[in-house]
C-alpha cells in the first residue's frame, strides 16, 4: 500500500517553502535581497530559505561572489570619465521618463 512515492508537486529541494518561500519565490528575490533592497522581515525569510535549501544557498553565493568580483574588476577597467558620461545618460534618461 503506497501512497506516497515521493513526486509531490512543488518541492523541488529540501526546503520545500517551509521557511516562507519556496525556490522559485528565493531565486526571484535573490537579486533584491544581494542590494539590500529588501525589509527586514523578508531579508530573514530568504535567509532562511537559503541556509536551508542547499541549491539556493550556493547560488546565492555564486551571485554574491560574481558581484564582488565585477565590482573589483570594474573599478580597475573602467575610466572614471565613462562612469561619469554614463551616469549623466542614465539622469538624462530618467527626466524624459519623468514626463506623463
Ligand atoms: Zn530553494
Amino acid at each position: 500500500m503506497s501512497e506516497v512515492d515521493g513526486t509531490e508537486l512543488g518541492a523541488p529541494c529540501g526546503d520545500g517553502g517551509a521557511s516562507g518561500v519556496d525556490c522559485d519565490e528565493a531565486v526571484h528575490q535573490l537579486y533584491h535581497f544581494l542590494d539590500g533592497e529588501l525589509t527586514e522581515d523578508r531579508r530573514a525569510v530568504i535567509a532562511r530559505h537559503l541556509d536551508n535549501c542547499a541549491p539556493c544557498g550556493s547560488a546565492a553565493h555564486f551571485e554574491a561572489e560574481l558581484r564582488q568580483v565585477i565590482h573589483d574588476r570594474c573599478h580597475d577597467r573602467v575610466p572614471p570619465q565613462l562612469i561619469e558620461r554614463v551616469a549623466a545618460a542614465i539622469d538624462e534618461e530618467g527626466r524624459h521618463g519623468d514626463q506623463g
